[in-house]
Formats: structure tokens, sequence, C-alpha cells
């Protein structure tokens, strides 16, 4: 049986400043240095302007850190943007794309999405994309009309071999922020869902390799059952994973 790689990744979004990456992971890496994990990979993902640190912090340790976007340029008169280069030349090695609130309040697309795969497809740089549907969606019925509509959008022309040169999280949108968790029985219908659609379209070991993480209001006391699901390889973490203590205990219940 192929073993999945399980993430424990921490999505900060517009939290932490500089003092409070570096005692983040002045508390945390010693932590981790002592735990003995072979499957559980910790993540987290700060802000543009605290990469680099977070980076050096990490250094040496199982702690990898993650972009929350990038660009669909590569380089020139496009303020404010970063490109996937860029990350790249840091020694960066995963990107966020497609988050919701990205959707929501960037207008980004699936096409948007996708483009910003090949982006990093092109640095080296793993994307975590993030795919999911509305409460209004959900409750008319057409959860898997969506999820199925996102995942060729953002996967289009996306060549997949092995299945772990990308990682995608199902975060249900009425589930991020809300304190509503899904149920481990709904999480788990959709990422069977998505594990049979990567059968189909691309091979059975890319679907078996695939990391395929739930978000959307994880917190230490719903992870262990969000886990015993069988599609479900690690969660995509905001709130909870700001906390020191938190971040920590969800790494251990993903051992
Ligand atoms: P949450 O966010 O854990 O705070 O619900 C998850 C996410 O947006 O990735």
């Amino acid at each position: 049986m192929l073993m999945r790689k399980i993430y424990i990744a921490g999505n900060w979004k517009m939290n932490k400043g500089l003092q409070e990456t570096k005692n983040f992971l002045e508390t945390v890496i010693p932590e981790l240095n002592k735990l003995k994990l072979e499957n559980v990979i910790p993540l987290i993902a700060p802000a543009y302007p605290f990469l680099e640190e977070a980076l050096k912090g990490s250094y040496g340790s199982c702690m990898q850190v993650s972009a929350q976007d990038v660009s669909v340029h590569s380089e020139g008169a496009y303020t404010g943007e970063v490109s996937a280069g860029m990350l790249a030349s840091l020694g960066l090695k995963y990107c966020i794309v497609g988050h919701s609130e990205r959707r929501q309040y960037h207008n980004e697309t699936d096409a948007t999405v996708n483009a910003k795969i090949l982006k990093l497809f092109e640095n080296h740089i793993t994307p975590l994309v993030c795919i999911g549907e509305t409460l209004q969606q959900r409750e008319e019925g057409k959860t898997e009309n969506v999820i199925l509509s996102q995942l060729s959008g953002c996967l289009k022309n996306i060549k997949l071999l092995s299945g772990e040169e990308i990682i995608l999280a199902y975060e249900p949108v009425w589930a991020i922020g809300t304190g509503k968790t899904a149920t481990p029985s709904q999480a788990q219908e959709v990422h069977n869902l998505i594990r049979n659609w990567l059968k189909s379209n691309y091979s059975d070991k890319v679907a078996e390799k695939l990391s395929l993480l739930y978000g959307g209001s994880i917190k230490p006391g719903n992870l262990q059952e969000l886990l015993d699901c069988e599609d479900i390889d690690g969660g995509l973490i905001g709130g909870a994973s700001l906390k020191e203590e938190d971040f920590l205990e969800m790494v251990q219940i993903g051992r």
C-alpha cells in the first residue's frame, strides 16, 4: 500500500509580523526536532515579507514554508505582485493557490489558478491548490458539480506523473473561519469524489499518492476524526495554526 504524506499546514493569512514569526519558530522548532516525524510534514504559510525569516528559522528542521499566493506573471510592470521565480529564489518549495479568500476578494477564477500552477511548476514549487463549494452551492445540491468543474478548470493541461507534484485542499467555503467544520462523512464524501476523479483523469498512482487536505475550522479537538477518514491526508488550518501549542498538538495528532 502506498503511503501518502500527511500535511499539517498552517495558513497564517494576514496575521503575524516579523517578531511574531520569529517567536513562533523559536518555540515550535525545538519541539518539532524532538518528534520523530516520518510521514507528517508540518508547514506554515506566513505573509510575503516574512517568508525569508521563516525559511531561516526553519532551516535544518522538518518545518516547510509556503507562500500564500503568487502572480500569474513572470516579471515586469505589475505593481504589488510577486512572481514564482522570486519565490524560488528564496528557496521556497510550496505555494498556496486558489484560496477562497483570493477567489472572493480578488476575483480569482479557475483559469487564474491554472495559470499560477503552471508558473509554480516552471519554478519547481509545489502548488497547494484550494477548491470548495459555497454554502449556497451546497444547499442547492451543486457540490459535486462545483468540485468537478474546479478540478478540471484548475488542472487543465497540468501533467501529473507521481501525484506528489501537487497538493489539493478541499475547503468548503462555509466552513472557513466560521467554526462550522464539515462532518467527517461530509468531508470524506467529497475527498472520495476527488480521488476518483484523479483516478479517471490521471492514473491510479497519481490518485494514490496525491495528498488531499481538508480545510475549514480545523482545531486540535476535531482533527483526529477528520484524519481517520480514508481519503483525508492532513489539514489546511487557518485560525488554529496561529498558536504554537495548538500547532504542535495538531502535528502530534497527525503522527
Ligand atoms: P480556518 O481557515 O481554519 O480558520 O477555518 C482555513 C483556511 O482558510 O485555510
